[in-house]
């Protein structure tokens, strides 16, 4: 518990606590409640492109969640989600997320916008949750989704601890079908022992080795080193945060030719993501020889 001091304007927290200010504990309450209607939350998309010959194909995207609180407006995922990890609602939003973003992945796929694949992210107690493999394939079933088509981005956070099993879950995700990845990749303690035994399709590279590579010394030659490593392993690669384009040349010329970022663009809602796919589409029919 907070000591406090009256005379005093700081608090003191003992290790490992969390600040409780009355905005957080507003807070929490507020999320138990949208946490149960699933109403207030809505998943943005942003595009993942792979880039070849001087253009660039969407070959996914990333639902990113957004809470639109009725009254403090928009609460970003970064102030919540760690809210939800510490009080247990997770869960429940997790669930929310990961049948949104299957039912809109299989609207697409009836209306016929070309999206190969959506990625979703689990947070480590959500990986660590019990229900998670038959839930995912529960949801997998339900809204028809070819399984393939569905991506679970992990941080590698989510896997220490008991890597046995963390590779146990692997294996059940693995087995409905849907493709996994490590995000953040590289920020993590994943050991190459450990990484060679997971069931994984891609590694996400974290945005710190793309922020700097344009003037780093030695960003370039971590961003190859994982790419030579994904390669020896049988894993794609893709970087994030990427707003440049000379940051998109500097990861091209490391062989990574997947990329994701504000350089491609923001996350967007539902609307302007489905007109950004149709509109590069377009482009992508017209002859560029
Ligand atoms: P993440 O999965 O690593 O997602 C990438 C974050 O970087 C997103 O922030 C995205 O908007 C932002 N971003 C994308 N491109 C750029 C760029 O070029 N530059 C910069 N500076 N930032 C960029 P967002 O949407 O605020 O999400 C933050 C984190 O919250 C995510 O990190 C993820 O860990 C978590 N999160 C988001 N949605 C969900 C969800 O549905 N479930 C769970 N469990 N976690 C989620
Ligand atoms: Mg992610
Ligand atoms: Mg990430
Ligand atoms: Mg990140």
């Amino acid at each position: 518990h907070a000591k406090r001091n009256p005379e005093c304007k700081f608090v003191f927290y003992e290790d490992g606590m969390r600040e409780r200010t009355g905005f957080t504990l507003g807070l929490e309450s507020d999320l138990r409640r949208a946490a149960v209607t699933g109403d207030e939350f809505e998943l943005h998309f942003q595009p993942k492109v792979e880039m070849e010959h001087g253009s660039r194909r969407v070959i996914g995207a990333e639902a990113l969640i957004r809470w639109r609180h009725p009254v403090r407006g928009l609460v970003s995922p970064a102030e919540f989600i760690p809210l939800a990890e510490e009080t247990g609602l997770i869960w429940e939003i997790g669930a929310w997320t990961l049948r949104d973003a299957c039912r809109r992945l299989s609207g697409w796929i009836a209306s016929g916008l070309e999206i190969a694949s959506v990625s979703v992210n689990l947070s480590p107690r959500q990986f660590q949750d019990a229900r998670l493999v038959n839930f995912v394939r529960d949801v997998v079933e339900s809204t028809g989704v070819p399984p393939e088509r569905l991506e679970l981005e992990l941080t590698e956070g989510a896997m220490i601890g008991d890597i046995e099993k963390a590779v146990t879950i692997l294996h059940g995700l693995k087995d409905i079908g849907v493709r996994l990845s490590i995000d953040d990749f590289g920020t993590g303690y994943s050991s190459l022992a450990y990484l060679k035994r997971f069931p994984i399709n891609t590694l996400k590279i974290d945005r710190s080795f793309v922020r700097d590579i344009v003037q780093s010394a030695t960003d370039p030659a971590i961003v190859g080193t994982i790419v030579n490593l994904a390669d020896s392993l049988g894993f794609d690669t893709i970087a994030e945060g990427v707003e440049t384009e000379e940051q998109a040349e500097m990861l091209r010329r490391q062989r990574c030719t997947r990329i994701q970022g504000f350089l491609i663009s923001r996350p967007l809602d539902v609307d302007a993501f489905e007109r950004f796919v149709a509109e590069s589409n377009v482009e992508r029919e017209v002859p560029t020889n």
